[in-house]
């Protein structure tokens, strides 16, 4: 008998050394708001046997878990429209290993689950505020629900969470006149805001966006003349940079995928809700982990080595172009961001 045990991996680096720790999981292609940056009005979501079930999601984010991942976040489409998701969050919420499990939403349905979320242990909360102007805000969701958003806004805060942030992204010509106004509703609130710069990804093409985009060093330029912004040395596992503002909670972040690539210490990969696992958000690279899941059921250790694997597919940085055409023909609702 071999005197050598075969070891398998039990952490997922890929190829330029990277550990990925960080997954987000989209648990639906489908919203309640048609953002104009993000899907169109007529779009077609998938049908039911084309996306997973809660529970191929659950075994996916245990298979990572198990593998080292340290942070879950969820998303969409819209987390929180899809039926019967606090059993989701319930489960992933209490995988042991997992130090965080955190969501990204529209803020739509946060008056109703606030509460339970927090109580089945998501800790942070994203939420996406482009507009504090309810004709404005209806232009850029294609609907009128300013009112029911700040309303969960509310009820978040009052839930407890550790943080909420909202995102913003800067849409020159749409809402840049706001952006001072967004900053000040989130000091009013005691939360954080990162300003994000929009991605010309998908086929939703309303602009051309190499004359309307506003850049996030000029942004922060323009926000110095008004506020003292101190860089902060903390990270969140992110590609914020993030400042500060004097004797202030809210501290004040900066997503730039243009201006500054933040590739080299990418820690994450994204899981569409058809269960394909995208190894960068830039590219195509990806692996079916929907077709594993189906032809070996009762077999995780197919699902756990499929993701092994798949670190050798993780590029090294993408490409995103203003001038170009985009390179990656997908609809954010599928990324989930
Ligand atoms: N529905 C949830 C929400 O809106 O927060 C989660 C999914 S949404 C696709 C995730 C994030 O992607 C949102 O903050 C949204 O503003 C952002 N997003 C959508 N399309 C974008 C684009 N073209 N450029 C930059 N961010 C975008
Ligand atoms: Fe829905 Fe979020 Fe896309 Fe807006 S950005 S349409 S809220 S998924």
């Amino acid at each position: 008998m071999s005197t050598h045990t075969q070891t398998t991996p039990n952490r997922l680096i890929d190829n330029f050394g990277r550990q990925v720790d960080y997954v987000r999981l989209s648990v639906t292609d489908r919203c309640d708001f048609r953002c104009v940056y993000c899907m169109n009005e007529d779009t077609t979501f998938l049908k039911r046997e084309q996306i997973l079930s809660l529970e191929e999601i659950y075994e996916v984010a245990r298979q990572f878990v198990s593998l080292g991942v340290k942070r879950i976040r969820l998303t969409g489409g819209e987390p929180l429209v899809r039926p019967n998701v606090m059993w989701l969050i319930r489960q992933i919420g209490a995988l042991e290993g997992l130090d965080e499990l955190t969501m990204t939403t529209n803020g739509s349905q946060l008056t109703r689950f606030a509460k339970e979320m927090k109580e089945a242990g998501v800790r942070r909360l994203n939420v996406s505020l482009d507009t504090l102007q309810p004709a404005r805000f209806e232009e850029m969701t294609r609907r009128d629900k300013l009112s029911q958003v700040l309303e969960g806004i509310d009820a978040a805060c009052a839930a407890g969470f550790e943080r909420i942030k909202l995102n913003t992204v800067v849409q020159s010509g749409r809402n840049d006149d706001e952006l001072e106004a967004l900053l000040d509703y989130a000091r009013d609130r005691k939360i954080d805001i990162s300003y994000i710069e929009e991605m010309p990804l998908g086929e939703v093409r309303t602009r051309d966006l190499a004359h309307t985009y506003l850049g996030n060093d000029a942004l922060l330029e323009r926000l110095q003349e008004r506020y003292t912004l101190i860089p902060s040395a903390e990270a969140t596992g992110g590609p914020s940079r993030y400042y500060r503002i004097p004797e202030e909670a809210t501290r004040v972040g900066f997503i730039s995928p243009h201006s500054h690539n933040f590739c080299s210490t990418c820690n994450r990969v994204r899981v569409t809700v058809e269960g394909r696992l995208l190894l960068c958000l830039g590219n195509e690279h990806s692996m079916d982990l929907k077709a594993i899941l189906r032809r070996y059921p009762g077999e995780p250790e197919k699902l756990r080595q499929a993701l092994l694997d798949s670190m050798a597919l993780k590029p090294e940085r993408h490409h995103f172009s203003l001038t170009e055409e985009p390179q990656v023909l997908r609809f954010m609702n599928m990324t989930g961001g």
